[in-house]
């Protein structure tokens, strides 16, 4: 085990930052946050948490300032440098999107040769044009991006987007997505690989994304329904059945889909289970 606390980089504020902060808690690290969240030490295991901005994230991570990082996704393509996606989070989804004015008669991405497309995204925007073989300016801008052709600034715009309200009441419409992004675990290529404090956090994050959209299912049902039981709840690996002090019930226990739920629970109480307990499950270490 190496003494030196593994260091993470945590957005300080944004989209990211509350939900950063409920994943690490939620996977059972202790930490207190000071009003000015600078950094924070973890009480029960060998890590300092260090809050700096999203976007200066990715670069902590590849000058080797911090071990890992959590961002998003989108700017970890931005920053180009050699990162490794350790683990995914299941939480920041937006997408990056081409969007033009909605009253411009560009049905498809040639239609933009010569424009110019303004973005905070400028080195994934250029490697786009380049694989599409357009050839457009880029303009950078640092925020703002979907006002830019109301100021006569550009042509079009590359921005992120989760429910896309925002293009539409500036008035655009996408027309190409450039890539899909979520918040993720970052590491740089080969600087972690053999770290052993990284292996445990992981794990214990991992075991929290699992468990989410997962529910536990209890009840109890006449021995001979199990077949049908087990077809419709085979859980992580198969259901556990217990014996009940009627010998003629069985107790049935199994992880299920909560989206699946609405659609298991008639078929299970048509199948003949009864007493049906749902209860949360806050944790799935595989
Ligand atoms: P911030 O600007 O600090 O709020 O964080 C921006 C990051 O949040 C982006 O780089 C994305 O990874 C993520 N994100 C998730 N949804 C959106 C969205 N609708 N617009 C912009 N960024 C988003």
């Amino acid at each position: 085990m190496t003494s030196t606390p593994l260091r993470l980089a945590v957005p300080n504020k944004g989209r990211l930052a509350e939900p950063a902060i409920e994943l690490l808690a939620n996977a059972g690290l202790e930490f207190e946050l000071s009003e000015r969240r600078l950094s924070a030490t973890v009480r029960n295991a060998d890590i300092e948490l260090l809050f700096v901005r999203t976007e200066d994230i990715a670069e902590y991570v590849a000058d080797g300032l911090v071990e890992l990082g959590l961002t998003g996704a989108d700017l970890v393509a931005e920053h180009g440098g050699q990162l490794r996606t350790v683990l995914p989070l299941g939480f920041g989804a937006c997408s990056l999107v081409l969007a033009v004015p909605r009253d411009r008669p560009s049905e498809s991405v040639a239609d933009l040769a010569g424009c110019r497309i303004a973005t905070s995204f400028p080195r994934v925007t250029a490697a786009y044009l380049e694989e599409v073989g357009l050839n457009a300016q880029v303009v950078e801008v640092r925020g703002a991006v979907e006002v830019t052709p109301q100021l006569g600034v550009a042509d079009a715009v590359v921005d992120l987007v989760a429910s896309g309200s925002t293009l539409r009441m500036n008035g655009l419409r996408p027309i190409a997505t450039l890539l899909v992004s979520e918040a993720v675990l970052v590491a740089r290529d080969g600087a972690t690989e053999a770290d052993d404090r990284v292996g445990p956090l992981v794990d214990m994050l991992r075991s929290v994304l699992d468990a989410r959209g997962r529910e536990y299912m209890m009840m109890n049902a006449p021995a001979g329904a199990l077949e049908r039981i087990r077809a419709l709840i085979p859980g992580l690996s198969g259901p556990t059945v217990m014996p009940l002090a009627d010998p003629a019930f069985i107790a049935v226990h199994s992880v299920v889909e909560r989206s699946q739920l609405w659609r298991i629970v008639p078929a299970l109480k048509d199948a003949g289970a009864r007493d049906i307990l749902i209860v949360p499950i806050e944790k799935v270490v595989r």
